[in-house]
């Protein structure tokens, strides 16, 4: 066999070339317009597993669910099968006018490739794939590999459940690899072990039966806007920490963040303040964090002289590990409902609810997972957490009790996940690839000596 190195090598370009071609895919699919183009993406995913040699190419959806794909490699008499997750499915762009170049028009600039789903997640896609097509050249994969890509992470997985029910045979494994994290520099490889957890709300204020005049009513009478801005400004302390009682907060003894990079990272305007206490890392990873993600009210230009008798917004509760996510649901309805201003009648009604994870980064499958992805980005590797949720890890270690999972991807600090302008490091992509290149090859090697 050839050195797996200069194999990862002999495959990038064509991995780049198509993650480009995934990219110009809209695969929104929370956004009922684009479910052509999100069926159409999985399509596209199917076809490139085909043309790996995959031994089954199954695209499939759960009643209502968006269209995921399972394939299969077997490998070797006696070595583990290794599940490699990622989702095709991409945010919203947020505003095409605001991209520097085009979101589904893959531009390259500075080592980075530009576009919405280039790093979240369908690099993950092609760091998979790429890795098959390597091991495909050099005379066959040293384990089994089960590729299952799913189309709705972005819109928090409703299906996901039915779908492991159903197709729980074929998605069976002992290694679970989850690419769609990231690490803290494009040079120091990451194991996330915890992730938060996510419940979110939507909550409406009424004072009025219906509009009143503001002038000829005005004054006795309260409106159900400033009724609502008033409880979402009960969602904090006056430092910022989340005030509503009962959610668990946790320390971290984890190296701290630089606040200057930090700060450029995620575009904090000059003189705004950082909010919370506790360590940077405490404040993304280990504590509960709560934000108002829309509300419902006239337009500015369409504001009339009148006192709006109901205002709804949407809040959105991040959890920390450890949390339970039925207990931070009911303390945070209890609390909204409880700090009506007013008299205002208030009614909640709960969204999407996902459980906080934490994994024990211990065993032969993580210290090999160190050993190689130390030796693929030439630093050791950290174990990191992250402040977002991943719903798809949470309910496949409860599927598979018995299999290790890794949480492992190809965002970096830059990559604005979600954001304007997502970008994939396309050097850290190379290293990517061949960590996990390596990962394998360690693990169908301890297997069958
Ligand atoms: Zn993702």
């Amino acid at each position: 066999m050839s050195d797996l190195r200069t194999v990862v090598a002999e495959v990038l370009p064509d991995a780049r070339a198509d993650l480009e071609r995934l990219v110009r895919i809209p695969s929104i699919w929370a956004d009922p317009a684009h479910h052509d183009d999100t069926r159409r993406s999985a399509e596209a995913v199917a076809e490139l597993a085909r043309d790996a040699g995959a031994e089954s190419v199954d695209v499939v959806a759960a009643e209502g669910g968006a269209p995921a794909v399972i394939a299969h490699w077997p490998g070797p008499e006696g070595t583990p099968t290794v599940l490699l997750y990622a989702h095709h499915d991409v945010q919203p762009t947020g505003g095409d006018e605001q991209w520097t170049s085009p979101p589904f028009e893959p531009t390259e600039r500075d080592g980075r490739l530009y576009g919405r789903g280039a790093a979240d997640d369908k690099a993950g896609v092609m760091l998979h794939l790429a890795v098959i097509r390597a091991f495909r050249s050099t005379g066959g994969l040293p384990v089994g590999v089960t590729l299952f890509i799913e189309g709705e992470e972005e819109s928090g997985s409703p299906t996901l459940t039915a779908l492991l029910a159903e197709h729980h045979e074929r998605l069976a494994a002992d290694v679970i690899i989850i690419a769609d994290s990231g690490n803290p520099a494009t040079d120091v490889p990451a194991l996330t072990t915890s992730l938060r957890g996510l419940v979110d709300c939507t909550v409406e204020v009424s004072m009025l039966e219906r509009p009143a005049h503001s002038g000829v009513y005005g004054g006795p009478v309260g409106d159900a806007l400033t009724a609502l801005c008033r409880l979402m400004a009960t969602l904090h302390d006056d430092k910022g920490r989340v005030a509503v009682p009962g959610l668990v907060h946790n320390t971290s003894e984890a190296p701290d963040m630089d606040e200057a990079t930090f700060r450029s990272d995620v575009a904090l305007l000059d003189g705004v303040e950082l909010i919370g206490t506790g360590t940077l890392v405490e404040r993304l990873w280990q504590q509960p964090a709560i934000a108002v993600l829309g509300i419902d009210a006239p337009k500015v230009a369409e504001a009339a002289n009148v006192l709006l008798p109901s205002a709804r917004a949407a809040v959105s509760l991040r959890l920390a590990p450890g949390q339970d996510a039925a207990v931070a649901q009911r303390s945070l309805t209890e609390h909204l409902t409880g700090h009506a201003p007013w008299g205002a009648q208030v009614t909640v009604t709960p969204g999407a609810a996902a459980a906080p994870f934490e994994l024990d980064a211990v065993g032969a499958v993580y210290d090999a997972a160190r050993r190689t992805f130390t030796e693929a980005y030439g630093q050791s590797a950290v174990e990191i957490g992250i402040g977002g949720s991943i719903p798809f890890i949470g309910e496949f270690a409860r599927a598979f009790p018995g299999a290790a999972v890794l949480v492992t991807g190809v965002g970096d600090p830059a990559s604005r996940w979600h954001g304007i302008d997502e970008s994939l490091h396309l050097g850290m992509f190379a290293s990517a690839t061949l960590a996990e290149a390596l990962l394998l090859k360690e693990l169908g090697d301890t297997n069958n000596p």
